[in-house]
């Protein structure tokens, strides 16, 4: 007669007791764990220096929130809800799982009050958690073999996916959760037949199930499947532990630290080198990322993090339109070097230079910057920094795309990537119609402007962008801001030049841009330019603070110092469409639609892509120059998706944005059906005045408008 149900350390295995067995299992478990990780780190020892141990709390704030909150991942409504099922469950039963592993070696071990208050609570939740990690496992599995969602195809050109393995690591959480919840189950049925005091089992619970399969099934088979149950637990638990770090799964354990560590500054560019000052630049034997090494720790870990989840390429506007750039393969690719470069044995690290190895130049050229990729990511991996640094690497061996020496050079030699005379850099104040009526001074630290309006090249030189310029000059001139301009002292704001990896060039505009900043005495910069906006905002220092156009228009039409009169067409449909450098990366998504509402019998709608979702509308700064290989121009899927929400007015906020749009209205074929206007150009317009003014923005978007 059985007594009851042995505990796996009260039985002998081959001759060893089970304690002994255990312990051993658990010592060479851990230890292939700890040996493997350390091979995984050896990268990141040898990686760049990369400064990301400043503000604590803020970074524990956002762990709670991205991390243990699990705060992107309901964007993907249902990848996004089984992934926070699973992530809770599996933090339930951590602790089950420890006791498990406790109860190889010690015979009687049970988790502490685990019969009374918070305990019984527990011991409730994790059997539901199992339940709910095994059936997550199922249905992730039927989605990867069955309706295979397009986010996690892999294009040929990058080579081949992973199906096998994903698949094989469901199975493996499956089979950890069926041997733990088998485990508990022949227990419980033993006890029953043996009319002993049962172990509670949540109902409906796969442990209480099983239990109830198993009621009637022989006394020494249950001892056996208990046993059983218990040896595969622990050998799938140790398995999982130390095969998760050679793919995807390896984020279930760098994902904290990732998280932890991530950028915490939106719209800015990790300096050339952590540490090195502007000044000590000309120390830098290389700058940029050209080997694997050159990348920065924190990017190595980006690349263990990544799940392979394929949201980042899936909002990526440059993916979308059939650029060769995904941004989940630049983390795929750079993973699969690492683990094949820094093997488990043998020697590691070879510095092949990247581009022309694992990543091609049109790739890398391909980015816009425009933080879709990076707004996405449930791990906070950055792409924008990784891209600026690669595209420096370049630059540094004199690989710079052909359409893009001109412009570059332009920007050295004359201040904006046109090659146009400095002196001509207020021509556009000087206008027939808009001088008579507006007269807009150059601030030089003697006049009294308090405030400087930043024009920037395209609006500063550009003729149809012009119109830009001066529609914000009457703004601000109708709301009473004393402002100016620097007209010939000021330079392109670099913004881009930076963002193309030409970092002593961006310093060199900035340096001069911010002397005449100081110079001009001003307290405050206005500028109509998102991109200029970004860069005054974060790449220079020192400088007054500074506001966008937008931003500017809602406060004053909010305190009813600017009044706007009716649309004359109310037919018209109006959407606007968020400027990447205006949304994503500074987060100014209201005030623009503010403005918009403000407008008596405005009807306005949403794209399905707008605010964080924006889709970019080709690039601006010096992507307006490259010519990329793709299948669709960006600007053109933006009209499109315009006209799908039912607009045929877009309305942006930013020079670059309309350059692109009204190119893709002609390429659409929409031209007379749909039109483009700068925010600022609409608010001009719509200006209650003393007067009449005429402006030259009714000429060019008149047909549609009127
Ligand atoms: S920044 Fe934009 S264009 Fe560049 S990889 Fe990310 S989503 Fe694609
Ligand atoms: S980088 Fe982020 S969003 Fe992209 S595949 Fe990896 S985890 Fe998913």
């Amino acid at each position: 007669m059985v007594e009851g149900i042995q505990s796996p350390a009260q039985v002998t295995y081959w001759l060893m007791t089970g304690q002994t067995l255990f312990v051993a299992l658990n010592l060479l478990g851990v230890a292939c764990f700890f040996y493997i990780v350390s091979k995984r780190m050896a990268p990141l020892i040898r990686g760049e220096r990369d400064w990301r141990f400043d503000r604590p709390l803020v970074r524990l704030e956002r762990l709670l929130q991205f991390w243990l909150g699990q705060w992107k991942h309901p964007r993907f409504p249902t990848a996004g809800i089984m992934h926070i099922l699973i992530f809770a469950s599996f933090l339930i039963l951590a602790t089950q799982a420890f006791s498990l592993l406790v109860l190889g070696v010690s015979r009687n071990f049970v988790l502490p009050g685990s019969s009374e208050g918070i305990g019984l609570i527990y011991v409730i939740v994790k059997d539901y958690a199992a339940t709910i990690v095994f059936c997550c496992m199922v249905v992730a599995a039927t989605r990867r073999l069955v309706f295979k969602p397009a986010r996690y195809a892999v294009p040929a050109r990058y080579g081949k996916g992973h199906p096998v393995d994903a698949i094989f690591l469901l199975g493996l959480i499956a089979l950890l959760m069926a041997s733990e919840s088998l485990f508990e189950a022949s227990k419980a049925a033993f006890q029953t037949q043996q009319g002993q005091p049962v172990e509670f089992l949540a109902a409906l619970s796969l442990p209480w199930m099983l239990k109830n399969v198993l009621i009637s099934t022989p006394l020494p088979t249950l001892q056996t499947l208990h046993l059983g149950a218990y040896f595969v637990d622990v050998l799938t638990f140790y398995f999982l532990l130390c095969y998760r770090p050679f793919g995807i799964q390896f984020h279930v354990e760098t994902s904290l630290f990732n998280v932890y560590f991530a950028k915490l500054d939106r719209g800015t560019v990790k300096p050339v080198r952590w540490g090195v000052s502007d000044e000590h630049l000309d120390q830098v034997k290389s700058f940029g990322v050209k080997t694997f090494e050159d990348f920065t720790w924190k990017h190595m870990l980006d690349f263990y993090s990544c799940a392979d989840c394929g949201r980042c390429s899936d909002q990526c506007p440059a993916n979308a339109v059939g650029r060769p750039l995904s941004p989940r393969f630049i983390t795929i690719k750079a993973r699969d070097y690492s683990f094949q470069h820094y093997p488990m044995f043998g020697s590691s690290g070879n510095g092949t230079p990247l581009i022309g190895s694992i990543y091609s130049e049109d790739e890398i050229w391909s980015c816009t910057t425009c933080g879709a990729c990076e707004e996405e990511c449930p791990l906070l991996i950055q792409y924008i920094d990784k891209i600026v640094d690669l595209r420096r690497g370049m630059i540094d061996d004199g690989n710079v795309p052909q359409s893009l020496q001109k412009p570059l050079k332009a920007l050295e030699s004359r201040g904006n990537p046109y090659g146009k005379m400095e002196k001509k850099r207020a021509e556009w104040t000087k206008a027939k119609d808009f001088s008579q009526t507006c007269a807009v001074k150059t601030v030089d630290g003697k006049s009294n402007a308090d405030t400087l309006y930043f024009v920037d090249s395209i609006t500063s030189y550009d003729d149809r962008m012009q119109s830009i310029g001066r529609a914000t000059a009457r703004i601000l001139d109708s709301a009473g801001v004393n402002f100016g301009i620097l007209g010939a002292a000021e330079k392109d704001s670099g913004h881009d030049a930076r963002r193309f990896g030409e970092e002593t060039l961006f310093m060199a505009l900035r340096d001069h841009n911010v002397d005449a900043i100081k110079a001009s005495g001003v307290q405050h910069i206005v500028t109509s330019d998102p991109h200029a906006y970004n860069a005054l905002k974060h790449d220079y220092k020192d400088v007054p603070p500074v506001e966008h156009i937008s931003q500017v228009i809602c406060r004053e039409v909010k305190s009813g110092n600017l009044k706007l009169d009716p649309v004359e067409n109310a037919d018209n449909v109006y959407a606007y469409h968020d400027p990447c450098y205006l949304g994503r990366h500074n987060q100014v998504y209201d005030d623009p639609r503010d403005v918009l509402d403000a407008i008596p019998g405005l009807k306005r709608v949403e794209m399905d892509r707008c605010r964080d979702r924006s889709f970019c509308c080709g690039g601006g700064g010096l992507m307006l120059f490259y010519e990329p290989k793709e299948d669709e121009r960006m600007g053109v899927k933006r009209v499109k998706m315009a006209a799908e929400a039912g607009a045929n007015v877009i309305v942006t906020a930013c020079p670059f944005c309309m350059v692109n749009i009204e190119d893709a209205i002609k390429v659409a074929g929409l031209e007379g059906k749909m039109t483009a206007i700068d925010l600022a150009e609409l608010v001009d317009k719509q200006l209650v005045r003393p007067a009449p003014v005429k402006l030259e923005h009714d000429k060019l978007t008149g047909e549609v408008l009127a």
